[in-house]
């Protein structure tokens, strides 16, 4: 988690979370705080919109709300990333040592050879007890080595279990990070790039752009064709969504039906352009069930369209693309708005 607040915007911060924390009753321990303190800083407009979610539907912040809020925006995407810190850590520290040991095995050869050597020339002008003394010290180091060798077989073994260790622990940040259905990034990606690109667009100057995608009357199809066939669309949209930008831009599944695509150093009107070609190429696709060849006709999406102004909250950000996404659905769906159009509209209202 990254606080890039000051110390003055950070108390003001905390101020907030307090009395949210006690206008709601909510007891002040560290992980309520987190909870809150997340609310009030603008950072999670996911966080936010579930808080707001939840304090609409009048639900308390019980103990068992609060922990699952906590589970769900705090803990597993920070937990995975600790675990695989561990594996590195523990990978690295057994690799010294490996090369520790094959350094003392290497040193311990020496010794034997020179002991051999040494031993050879006792062995013509010495005592025999002497030639004695020499060949058990000659066959002890040798032992000496062999004892070695061992320990560094067992240690190259464990270091190829953590290795394999790593692996698995990759793979299970990589599941935390896909959605399961489409196998796109998900909704923690958008969160965290969100964040990550605004903050870039903001340091930088670079313009920024977002796109909120929405299948349209997708209960409907789902309730004709049934919710497989639901879900085959999802996978179609997904990766036609995918095709049509670039390899810079983050598409997401948003949630359910939505999709959300991250356009950095794009102004409004490039991302229309990349809008306009993914809806006509998601309305150009028939939609077939495979099995039986049922043609199911075709599915469109609404799309509405933001570009980040410098200074602005995250979730202002989104929410003018959600405008425009709704303005989109009222206008009769299947098409792109931009949140420019939002605005002459409400100027022209006026
Ligand atoms: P609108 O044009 O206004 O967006 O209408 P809509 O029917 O698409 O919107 P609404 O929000 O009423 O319904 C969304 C539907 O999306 C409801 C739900 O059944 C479906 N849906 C959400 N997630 C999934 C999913 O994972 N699989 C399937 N098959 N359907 C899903
Ligand atoms: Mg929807
Ligand atoms: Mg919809």
């Amino acid at each position: 988690m990254e606080y890039p607040e000051t110390t003055e915007q950070a108390l003001v911060i905390a101020g907030q979370a307090m009395e949210h924390m006690v206008a709601h009753g909510i007891a002040p321990n560290p992980r309520n705080f987190t909870i809150w303190y997340g609310y009030s800083s603008d950072h999670y407009p996911d966080l936010r919109r579930h808080m707001e979610k939840v304090m609409s539907s009048k639900t308390t912040f019980s103990e068992d709300v609060n922990s699952e809020i906590f589970e769900r925006f705090f803990t597993s995407a920070q937990e995975t990333e600790g675990v695989a810190n561990a594996g590195v850590k523990l990978e690295t520290t057994l690799e010294q040592m490996l090369k520790l040991f094959t350094a003392a095995n290497k040193g311990t050869e020496r010794y034997n050879r020179t002991l051999e050597d040494f031993s050879d020339q006792v062995a013509t002008t010495d005592p025999k007890a002497l030639e004695a003394m020499v060949g058990t010290m000659v066959a002890e180091t040798k032992r000496m080595m062999r004892v070695n060798d061992q320990l560094a077989d067992e240690l190259s073994q464990s270091s190829k279990e953590v290795h394999k260790l790593r692996e698995d622990l990759d793979k299970v940040r990589h599941e935390a990070l896909t959605d399961g259905l489409t196998g796109i990034a998900n909704r923690k990606v958008f969160d965290n790039q969100i964040r990550e690109q605004t903050r870039i667009a903001t340091e930088d100057g670079t313009p920024l752009s977002l796109l909120m995608i929405d299948i349209d009357f997708f209960k409907k199809f789902n309730d004709s064709f049934g919710h497989q066939m639901g879900d085959q669309v999802l996978r179609l949209v997904a990766k036609t969504i995918q095709e049509g930008v670039r390899g810079q831009d983050i598409t997401a599944r948003y949630g359910g039906e939505e999709f959300s695509v991250i356009l950095p150093e794009t102004r409004v009107r490039e991302a229309i352009t990349v809008a306009e070609t993914i809806r006509r190429h998601v309305a150009s696709k028939r939609v077939t069930n495979r099995r039986t060849s049922q043609d199911m006709g075709t599915v469109t999406l609404s799309i509405g369209v933001s570009q980040f102004e410098p200074g602005e909250g995250i979730s202002n950000f989104i929410q003018r693309a959600d405008e425009a996404l709704y303005m989109a659905k009222g206008e009769g769906r299947n098409r792109v708005v931009s949140h420019v159009e939002v605005e002459l509209k409400r100027l022209a209202g006026q």
